[in-house]
């Protein structure tokens, strides 16, 4: 059987990069999958993944257009996935890399709107997801993505590394509150993971310091978004079933070495 066979899944962020390839690897899997973004078409250009995973697999997928700013979005999300079967995995992918410099030229205009996506969309969507979760008394598994920037600082991008430190006390806190009804909550930390985000927003690859960054990870690579994705399908899956209040690092060995 499929690790995530019977499984309900919602991804924020899922249409591109990192979120994408977690919605098409739950699918192989065998789960049913929201993906909720603000639109259905990647960033890097393609058909939307719903429509793939529609096509090409055994798994049923929607699209629901989600701002993780917006509660009512976030409610209309984890609402399709009860539709479907009953809410067992929230991905808190959604993210931005917001403003990029030395603290200050930070425009706090800039800094509210990191903090509403980073923070308050994960926070909305972890009440969210733990609401429905709760009600339906069948445990579940939250997942929100850090980064290795919410373990180690990173300079000129402070409100980043801030949003994402966040993520993980946050993700602490909940599992201990949560724990006592089945319901698990763990944190993944990318390092540099081949993305629009890495590539364009800010772009440690096709950069000018893309060799050192390279030169700084003992794999000699850079991440791929499939390697975030199957960690993510194993924090969904039972084989997790006594991981909680986890942080996993998926960085090549980059962070601790
Ligand atoms: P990406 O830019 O390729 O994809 C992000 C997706 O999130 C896009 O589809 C975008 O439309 C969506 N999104 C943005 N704001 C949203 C909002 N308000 N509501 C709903 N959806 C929204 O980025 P990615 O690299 O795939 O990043 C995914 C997550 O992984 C982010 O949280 C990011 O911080 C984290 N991360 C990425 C890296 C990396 O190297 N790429 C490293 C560490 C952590």
């Amino acid at each position: 059987e499929p690790l995530l066979a019977n499984k309900t899944a919602v991804i924020t962020g899922g249409a591109s990069g990192i979120g994408r390839e977690i919605a098409h690897t739950y699918a192989t899997q065998g789960a049913s999958v929201v993906v909720a973004d603000l639109q259905p078409e990647p960033r890097e250009g393609g058909e939307p993944i719903h429509e793939i995973i529609d096509d090409e697999t055994d798994s049923t997928a929607t699209f629901v257009e989600c701002d993780v700013t917006e509660r009512g979005d976030l409610e209309a999300a984890v609402e399709a996935a009860t539709d479907l079967d009953g809410l067992d995995i929230m991905v808190n992918n959604a993210g931005i890399v917001g403003p990029v410099g030395p603290i200050q030229d930070v425009d706090p205009a800039d800094f509210q709107q990191l903090l509403a996506v980073n923070v308050e969309g994960v926070f909305t969507g972890c009440q969210v997801a733990t609401e429905t979760m709760l009600e339906r008394e069948a445990g579940g598994s939250i997942i929100n993505m850090s980064s290795v920037a919410g373990l180690v600082g990173y300079p000129n991008i402070t409100p980043y590394s801030l949003a994402k430190g966040g993520i993980r006390m946050l993700t602490y806190g909940l599992a201990g509150e949560v724990g006592p009804h089945g319901i698990r909550v763990n944190s993944i930390h990318p390092g540099v993971i081949e993305t629009e985000m890495t590539t364009t927003d800010f772009p440690i690859i096709g950069g000018e310091d893309e060799d050192a960054a390279l030169e700084a990870i003992p794999l000699r690579r850079f991440g791929q978004p499939e390697d975030v994705a199957n960690v993510a399908t194993f924090l969904a899956s039972d084989w997790a079933a006594h991981v909680t209040a986890e942080s996993i690092v998926v960085d090549g060995g980059e962070f601790r070495t």
